[in-house]
């Protein structure tokens, strides 16, 4: 039968499954509830034979050599620097806010003198979260840095962490610092050492990580239909038998321990699908609305995958409220007391493995409660990895 069970098929049950049965050659089976494999990175052909990201747009990128070269093994890459624009007061800047956007929407000799007092406080090419801006324009009581820090706080963050949390930008632990001003003029959205689109999408990615007879895969099943857990004994069965080995588990924790503590919040999103006839609909594939309209931004597929093709389709973001069995958990929502609850499964987790004669491990962005970017999560999963075989656990 089966020596491991990884239930979710996202890059936190892929590394894992890919590594396990590759070089230790363990019969795997992945458990997955959607139809498909790839997780919150999956993508497909449209209709109209147009590469999109069905769960948002995902954008490679790591100081890694580790994960480059990892990845590197599955595909070949398309070389892709980010930029986003943001619509402010009906002018299109580069975000993150850097001096070019200053230029963009101050007059010339305005945006030159706040220039030189940004770069005199806080040198050239710094990246500044904005609540630091913010403090410090206070604290040096300059009036023209205080209504900068004001003005870009409220038009480029505020409003748009409104639209996104329904909560303001001071309750969210780190959300703010995602994205700082820049004080330089380079319009990258990140700055990582390897930033890259996989050639041929990421689903072709998943298929090649996953290619080994040793790994079955049961998609359109919850693994509570087929894998049971005794939560209190540690006993497992899968398929109805009694079943010992090594259980990755990347799917909600909260769900795992049939919501002991509570649920774990998260917020969600609906995407809208355009396909529109022309060859391209924007100016930068991502372009941000933190003032107006519903959405918060939309995105055009075709600017990440290089694809050509006379139409184009884009996708608008729209925050929702999470309803747990009616859409998707996609972001933890950063709160003390949600991550004091997260601590609470936790250290239930702990407790499973001691008596359990299976090693459980929770792992990935639904299995910690936390904000993970692709690069973050498959350095876990590697880490993870080495850490068994270091353990002698297998
Ligand atoms: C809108 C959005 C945009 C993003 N953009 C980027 C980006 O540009 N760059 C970047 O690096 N990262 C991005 N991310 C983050 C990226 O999606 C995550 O880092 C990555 O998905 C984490 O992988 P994972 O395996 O932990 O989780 P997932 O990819 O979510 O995989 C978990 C899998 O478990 C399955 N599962 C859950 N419950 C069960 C169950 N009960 N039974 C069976 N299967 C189950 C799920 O169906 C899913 O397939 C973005 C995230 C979002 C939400």
């Amino acid at each position: 039968m089966f020596d491991v069970v990884v239930v979710g098929s996202g890059f936190a049950g892929s590394v894992l499954a890919e590594r396990l049965s590759n070089v230790l050659r363990k019969r795997v089976l992945i458990i997955e509830k959607r139809p498909h494999i790839g997780g919150n990175s999956y993508d497909y052909y449209n209709e109209e034979g147009l590469l999109v990201h069905k769960y948002g747009p995902h954008v490679f990128r790591t100081n890694s050599k580790e994960v480059f070269e990892y990845l590197s093994k599955f595909t070949e890459w398309i070389p892709y620097q980010h930029k986003v624009l943001a619509n402010i007061n009906g002018t299109k800047v580069p975000v993150p806010f850097n001096l070019n956007s200053l230029y963009k929407l101050f007059p010339a000799e305005t945006a030159r003198s706040l220039e030189l007092k940004l770069v005199k406080h806080f040198g050239y090419g710094t990246r500044i979260p904005i609540l630091k801006l913010k403090k410090v324009a206070d604290e040096l009581g300059d009036k023209d840095l205080k209504s900068l820090a004001n003005f870009v706080y409220e038009k480029v963050y505020l409003n748009y962490t409104l639209k996104q949390w329904e909560e303001s930008p001071e309750e969210l632990i780190g959300v703010l610092d995602r994205v700082p001003v820049v004080l330089s003029r380079d319009n990258r959205y990140f700055n990582d050492k390897y930033q890259a689109m996989p050639k041929y999408g990421y689903t072709t990615l998943f298929y090649k990580m996953l290619l080994n007879p040793n790994i079955k895969i049961l998609l359109n099943t919850d693994y509570k239909e087929v894998l049971e857990v005794d939560i209190d004994t540690g006993e497992v069965s899968l398929f109805g038998k009694p079943w010992k080995g090594i259980l990755i588990y990347t799917g909600p924790i909260d769900y795992f321990f049939d919501y002991e503590f509570g649920e774990l919040p998260y917020r969600s999103l609906e995407f809208k699908f355009e396909t529109y006839n022309v060859e391209y609909f924007l100016d930068a594939a991502v372009e941000n609305y933190p003032n107006e309209y519903d959405f918060t931004r939309i995105t055009e597929f075709k600017r990440l995958t290089f694809q050509k093709h006379p139409k184009t389709t884009v996708a608008y973001e729209y925050p929702r409220k999470y309803i747990p069995s009616k859409n998707e958990p996609y972001y933890p929502i950063p709160r003390k007391e949600n991550l004091r609850r997260y601590q609470l499964y936790n250290e239930r987790a702990r407790l499973l493995n001691n008596k359990s004669k299976t090693r459980f491990i929770f792992i990935g962005r639904l299995a910690e409660y936390k904000y993970y970017t692709m690069s973050d999560v498959i350095q876990r999963a590697l880490d993870e990895f080495k850490k068994l075989m270091g353990a002698n656990k297998i």
